[in-house]
């Protein structure tokens, strides 16, 4: 059923309103913005006074009349005094004034000249000054209908941008934000970053996948780091920023990846899948192929990118989240020789599933708990003596040093502790993340059907 709201409530709203002071026709239309669709506060506010000013002449009310004459003229003139003009408001003290209005969507568009983007919305910082006479009107006034200050600020300065620019006001994810700081009078640009989706491999040992900073100086720069502030001088996320700083015009860049591998493990096959975000980049439209070229040019013979695809924010949570089976060579040593046929039938048992408890190498770092994880294959590759190389394919999470080592028996079974033999890997490398799909929209599929 429709709530019935007699006209006279309105009216009489309206009235309590007015004898509040000066109030221009968009505060007072914004009184009952959620009345009525299709018209401007400006028309609800002009609609509702011309209503009262002829109430007003054919009641013969002069006191009504008084009231509306500070910010109506038509009331104005019936009192004989035309010549002056509309008094200040009271609750916007100006700010919704059309000129007003214009001069905000006017700054917008001087601060957002030198950026690329096609999709914007305005926000609104308000003064404390505004919000209380907000407040003091809806508690004296009265309405219940009321639309906030911010929102119609926001959508008039909205429509002046958009008129302007050719560019579209969006709701969810714009490009950039306009917010109008009310008490500053200045208009500040929260700019969204881009999201380059892509695989990289890391074609040499002992470089970490992002920026580690040293372990004396946290980043400040000392003896021990050379002055440079990091553990290691080149990284996965350094060698691939560089481009994409040029490219993107961008202030910064963050490095999001689907897992990390060790330091000391190459990643091969067909790469890690991993995310670069360019942060406030003046420019969106980017040649990718060129950009994959001019990364793979710069890091050439260390690291190496493909695929390389824009993606929405969104999906840098899904790369986070997701877990991905993982296959591993690894060149092993051993305590000493096996037979080759014992090796295989061994490397079979190990396939299952396995009890991990948290290694030794980082049990510094995280608490210890014990994980089960699966080993779904365990090839041999080739021996030579003690040497071994074996393929393994196994769970995100699956330590694969200790797989092989035992860890002192904190990881069962192990391949040492199967052939009852040491055994330690010597080089490791990640020769495929996740299956066959490659880019994000198989990916993205994978993902749906969880
Ligand atoms: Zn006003
Ligand atoms: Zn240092």
């Amino acid at each position: 059923m429709i709530q019935e709201i007699p006209n006279a409530d309105i009216l009489s709203t309206a009235r309590r309103i007015l004898a509040l002071g000066p109030i221009c026709d968009s505060c007072l239309g914004r009184q009952f913005a959620m009345l009525s669709t299709g018209l401007t506060n400006v028309e609800r506010g002009r609609s509702i006074k011309t209503v009262l000013t002829i109430q007003a002449s054919a009641a013969d009310d002069k006191a009504l009349q008084e009231e509306l004459a500070p910010s109506f003229l038509s009331a104005r003139l019936k009192l004989g005094r035309k010549d002056e003009e509309d008094a200040q408001c009271m609750v916007c003290l100006g700010e919704m004034s059309p000129q007003n209005l214009q001069r905000w969507a006017d700054k917008a568009i001087e601060a957002q000249e030198e950026w690329e983007y096609s999709t914007f919305l305005v926000g609104t910082r308000m003064s404390g000054l505004l919000a209380e006479n907000e407040e003091l009107l809806l508690a004296d006034g009265g309405s219940t209908h009321a639309e906030p200050f911010k929102s119609e600020l926001n959508r008039e300065v909205g429509k002046r941008i958009a008129g302007k620019t050719g560019k579209q006001v969006a709701l969810k994810n714009p490009e950039i934000v306009f917010h109008l700081n009310l008490s500053e009078g200045e208009v500040d640009l929260q700019i969204a970053s881009i999201y380059i989706y892509g695989r990289y491999r890391k074609l040499i040992r002992g470089i970490p996948q992002t920026r580690w900073p040293c372990r004396i100086c946290k980043g400040a720069g000392c003896p021990r780091c050379l002055g440079t502030g990091r553990m290691y001088q080149e990284s996965v996320d350094e060698l691939i920023r560089p481009a994409v700083l040029v490219a993107a015009l961008a202030s910064d860049t963050t490095f999001h990846g689907a897992g990390r591998e060790d330091i000391d493990a190459r990643m091969l096959g067909s790469g890690r899948p991993f995310i670069v975000e360019a942060v406030r980049p003046r420019r969106r439209s980017i040649d990718l192929v060129q950009l994959q070229e001019e990364i793979n040019r710069q890091s050439a013979g260390k690291v190496e990118v493909s695929k390389l695809e824009m993606v929405g924010c969104d999906v840098v949570e899904k790369l986070k989240k997701a877990t991905f089976e993982k296959t591993y060579q690894a060149l092993v040593r051993l305590g000493s020789e096996v037979p080759e046929e014992k090796l295989k039938s061994v490397l079979t048992e190990l396939v299952g599933s396995i009890d991990q408890r948290t290694p030794t190498r980082v049990s510094h770092r995280r608490a210890d708990k014990l994980r089960v994880r699966n080993v779904y294959s365990a090839d041999l590759n080739e021996a030579s003596g003690r040497s071994v190389r074996i393929t393994i394919r196994g769970d995100s999470g699956l330590y694969i040093k200790e797989l092989i080592s035992g860890d002192g028996g904190r990881t069962l079974p192990s391949l040492a502790n199967s052939l009852g033999v040491d055994a330690v890997v010597e080089e490791l490398d990640v020769i495929n993340v996740g299956g066959e799909s490659d880019g994000t929209s198989s990916w993205n599929a994978k993902e749906d059907k969880r």
